[in-house]
């Protein structure tokens, strides 16, 4: 099964069988090659109550709760590579829809559900610039205490890291998505702001 163009979905980071975050989204494309959503800017998601240190503890220890907050970064485009260990988020400022450049995702790699999307954060990140000249690795202290946490094995961490090395070289090659004129993408006029479907907070 897959989604068509234009249905309101959940994309959800699950951990220990919980739901640690839901947003809301609209699918682009859903194909064995890409899977391609939209979360526009002010959408309301929901997020681990707490501020963002607290985040390691919750995951540690198993116990959060969730809370309404607004997507502010800007309009976004979630392209995620079924079977792989990344997804790459093309970024609109809020202000002039200007694109502002990559946000690569180091996650595990999307599970199908009744209700969207599911997977969970991997701590490490890259941000690219437009242009693809530039790039930096993101978040390396987080994927740190994640391990010193026991959240990952050394091998896990390694395996994260190798799979940030993957898309770099992409990068550096101008390869898919990066050369695919996504930058120009614009949502139908007509899609309205996703709001979490049914059963958003049912896992399993
Ligand atoms: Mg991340």
């Amino acid at each position: 099964m897959t989604w068509s163009a234009g249905s309101p979905i959940v994309y959800r980071e699950v951990w220990q069988g919980k739901v640690w975050t839901a947003r809301p989204v609209v699918v682009v494309r859903d194909t064995s090659q890409l899977i391609a959503l939209y979360l526009p800017y002010g959408t309301r998601w929901r997020v681990p109550a707490g501020d963002r240190m607290a985040y390691f503890d919750y995951l540690r220890t198993g116990h959060w709760t969730l809370t309404e907050t607004t997507w502010l970064p800007g309009d976004t485009l979630l392209l995620i590579p079924p079977g792989e260990a990344h997804a790459v988020h093309a970024m609109w400022a809020p202000d002039d829809r200007r694109f502002v450049g990559w946000y690569v995702n180091l996650q595990e790699p999307a599970r199908r559900t009744a209700v969207g999307f599911d997977f969970m954060d991997q701590e490490l990140d890259i941000w690219v610039a437009p242009g693809l000249s530039e790039w930096t690795w993101k978040d390396e202290d987080h994927l740190a205490r994640a391990q010193a946490d026991g959240r990952f094995s050394a091998a896990q961490a390694e395996a994260i890291r190798a799979e940030g090395e993957r898309v770099v070289a992409r990068i550096q090659a101008k390869a898919s998505p990066f050369c695919d004129g996504w930058e120009t993408w614009r949502p139908p006029a007509d899609w309205p702001m996703p709001g979490l479907p049914e059963g958003w907070d049912k896992v399993g």
